[in-house]
């Protein structure tokens, strides 16, 4: 079924099938340029945060750590910024594990924290 419609870039009308929504590959690409634009200047400021938080963890870690206790004086001395994370859960032990990326941590006491790679074998 094709039917008169307005792109929604440029605006011209134009006839094609009713789930099209631009006149041209030139308009849809554009588009989308311009929303990933938008997301990224949106979001740069957050993901430079979370970005440093897993160097941070990498750094502590290195290439093959699976698992580091270690006084959270340390990720203090570091900066790292507890408020950004990528996800958590709440493990058997009811406490919270968060996530950064492929790394996770929790506060193991008043005084440590606990660090672990994920997907390690
Ligand atoms: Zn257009």
């Amino acid at each position: 079924m094709t039917l008169k419609r307005k792109c929604k870039l440029c605006q011209s009308p134009f006839t094609g099938r009713s789930d099209k929504i631009f006149c041209s590959p030139g308009c849809k690409a554009i588009y989308h340029q311009k929303l990933q634009q938008v997301t990224n200047t949106a979001t740069a400021s957050i993901d430079k945060i979370l970005h440093r938080n897993r160097s941070i963890l990498l750094e502590i870690m290195g290439k093959t750590g699976v698992s580091k206790k270690l006084p959270k004086s340390i990720l203090d001395q570091k900066r790292f910024n507890y408020s950004y994370i990528t996800g958590y859960h709440i493990n058997s032990q009811q406490k919270t594990v968060h996530y950064v990326y492929d790394f996770s941590w929790m506060i193991f006491s008043d005084q440590e924290i606990l660090i672990k790679r994920l997907h390690s074998s």
